[in-house]
């Protein structure tokens, strides 16, 4: 449906066009063109890095400058122009995915007609962009309208393909941002093209200023996080322990570290293969994340193993209460096949020992042991590190247990 209304739309309005708009589109598809050649292997890591939501390209720019100079229909056009020359390009380098470009492609054309039929009716057709307060309004709806179509789109298509949901299948915050910053580039762009098309360049030199900045911030992204969870790797999630525990320790302050492990889980991978163990640690992972606060740093140590560390001003007297709550959100999660698992906890809270991590792993680590020994699905809380031992003058019981039944 998606792709015919894309077909349709350019050719039911190209066929009026006038001299000065071919003229105006091919000198937009000219510099689109060019452009993507030049950064064609930025694009794609940039897209790779951005994989799995509703994904927005630097096309936008160009298909921005099209609604605001040229009619709905041109630029339909354009942008089926640029999306072809991109499926050419990924078939060049073997990264092509049919079915997905070509309703990408779809996606973006629908939007940009929609997007220029609104402001072509509100201007009257007269395709300048700044022009007035009403052509500044009406290229602000015009946008929006091109946004909300394509995403919405592609969101939609996401929902009945991904088992993300709800905010998951939008993209991220910086995605947005950066989709933003695109946009106004193409008003600019819009303007250079019909005022002083010489001053063409200085659009570009923004558009891969902002393409270099976006994509340090990605790769600084993916190289802290886990790829199969989204949470935190373990080096850079005990890098960022390490100094949090320092912190504590400089301040006299307890902090908790959770360690968390799920219960039976080559059972789950047994009976129902690994992608869909894989799923059940993505789920796993978002409930750990939803639980736990923004500051909290979630971590996927191993395979199924993970650790949260809260180390905020009354963090470690809340432990106890955070990782029961940990405990209850992973036993609720519905997962596919009806599965259902359960997760062990150990908690270490206290100050840290001369403000090192590995004591504090150590002391969580074992109170999970005791937890898988004890029956598995509870919480357990270990003895601290730097506490003499039971029976040596103090009696400290050795682990307070903290089973499901107490809860
Ligand atoms: P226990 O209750 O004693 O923890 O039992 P368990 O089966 O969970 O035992 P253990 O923690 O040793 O299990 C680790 C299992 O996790 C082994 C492996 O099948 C699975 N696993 C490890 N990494 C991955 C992964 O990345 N994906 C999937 N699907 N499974 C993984
Ligand atoms: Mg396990
Ligand atoms: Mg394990």
């Amino acid at each position: 449906m998606t792709d015919a209304c894309a077909v349709a739309l350019p050719v039911t309005t190209i066929r009026s066009a006038d001299a000065l708009t071919w003229i105006r589109l091919a000198a937009i598809a000219l510099v689109a063109v060019g452009y993507a050649e030049a950064f064609d292997r930025v694009e794609r890591l940039r897209c790779f890095l951005g994989e799995g939501r509703a994904h927005n390209n630097h096309q936008s720019i160009w298909a921005v400058a099209a609604i605001l100079v040229v009619p709905a229909g041109a630029a339909s056009l354009l942008v089926a122009i640029t999306y072809g020359h991109a499926m050419l390009v990924a078939r060049r380098s073997g990264a092509m995915r049919p079915h997905r470009a070509l309703f990408t492609a779809a996606t973006a054309i629908c939007g940009t007609w929609a997007g220029a039929m609104l402001f072509d009716t509100v201007t009257a057709g007269s395709h300048s962009p700044l022009g007035g307060p009403l052509a500044v309004i009406a290229a602000a709806a015009a946008i929006g309208t091109m946004f909300v179509v394509n995403t919405g789109l592609v969101a939609t298509a996401m929902r009945f393909t991904s088992t993300r949901r709800g905010r998951e299948l939008l993209p991220p915050n910086d995605a947005l941002w950066f989709e933003a910053a695109t946009m106004v580039l193409g008003v600019v762009a819009a303007q250079l093209l019909i005022t002083a098309w010489w001053l063409a360049p200085a659009v570009l030199g923004g558009l891969v200023a902002l393409h270099r900045a976006a994509l340090v911030t990605k790769l600084q992204v993916a190289s802290a996080t886990d790829l199969k969870t989204g949470l935190l790797n373990a080096a850079t999630w005990s890098e960022r322990a390490r100094a949090a525990v320092r912190d504590a320790a400089a301040s006299h302050r307890r902090v908790a570290l959770i360690a968390v492990d799920l219960d039976h889980f080559k059972r789950v991978n047994d009976e129902h293969g690994h992608l869909v163990g894989d799923t059940v640690l993505r789920a796993v992972a978002g409930a750990l994340r939803r639980e736990s606060r923004a500051h909290d740093l979630v971590g996927r140590f191993g395979g199924e193993e993970f650790f949260v560390l809260a180390a905020g001003p009354t963090a470690a007297a809340h432990a106890v209460d955070l990782a029961t709550r940990l405990r209850e959100a992973i036993a609720a999660l519905e997962l596919p096949n009806g599965i259902r698992v359960t997760a062990s906890l150990g908690i270490a809270h206290e100050v840290p020992l001369h403000g090192e991590l590995d004591p504090l792993i150590a002391a969580a680590d074992q109170a999970l042991y005791t937890a898988k020994a004890l029956g598995r699905d509870r919480v357990q809380t270990a003895r601290p590190v730097d506490q003499p031992p039971a029976g040596a003058g103090r009696e400290v019981p050795a682990v307070l247990a903290v089973g499901p039944s107490a809860f």
